[in-house]
């Protein structure tokens, strides 16, 4: 995604505002990742002293089999971030966190940015909803699915003691 600045740098203005959906062009990367092609990026573009900040927000959706039940589902994450977008890369300025954008011809691309961020924001873990039942440890059925007859049907016995206190 590359996003022409030039004619928020040559106005008067202090912010700018930029959202729009973004294709992944990335195979690799999609497929490492059970992405969704598509993703939405918000930015906002402050303009700070020599420097530009910009704080972003990326919206994307991929596949992943549920902690608790297995079933593959589909996620969505929304992850925001702050980068400086400048007219040159410092080399010495290697060891800092801050994420730079060069300005190149007004504009910047942030392909690499996105799919960074993408990767540091997927959860290890992922449930499809608040209130997965899991599956049954005893027979393995899918209790989200149907019920089975075994013994504790998946509820957390530790969970009943609890019941029990709040009764009181
Ligand atoms: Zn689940
Ligand atoms: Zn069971």
């Amino acid at each position: 995604m590359i996003i022409n600045l030039n004619k928020f740098l040559s106005s008067a203005e202090i912010s700018f505002n930029f959202e729009d959906n973004f294709i992944i062009d990335d195979e690799d990367f999609l497929e490492k990742t059970h992405l969704n092609k598509a993703i939405v990026f918000n930015g906002d573009f402050f303009k700070v002293e020599d420097s530009i900040l910009l704080t972003g927000i990326i919206k994307y959706t991929y596949k992943v089999d549920c902690a608790r039940c297995l079933t593959e589902f589909e996620n969505t994450i929304r992850t925001k971030f702050e980068a400086f977008v400048v007219k040159k890369q410092d080399d010495d300025d290697n060891e800092s966190d801050e994420i730079k954008l060069v300005l190149k011809d007004g504009c910047v691309n942030l392909d690499e940015t996105i799919k960074q961020m993408i990767y540091l924001s997927m959860p290890m873990k992922s449930v499809c909803k608040a209130d997965c039942k899991g599956i049954c440890p005893t027979c393995g059925v899918n209790l989200n699915v149907e019920k089975c007859k075994c013994q504790n049907n998946g509820t957390d016995p530790r969970f009943d003691k609890l019941k029990n206190l709040l009764k009181d």
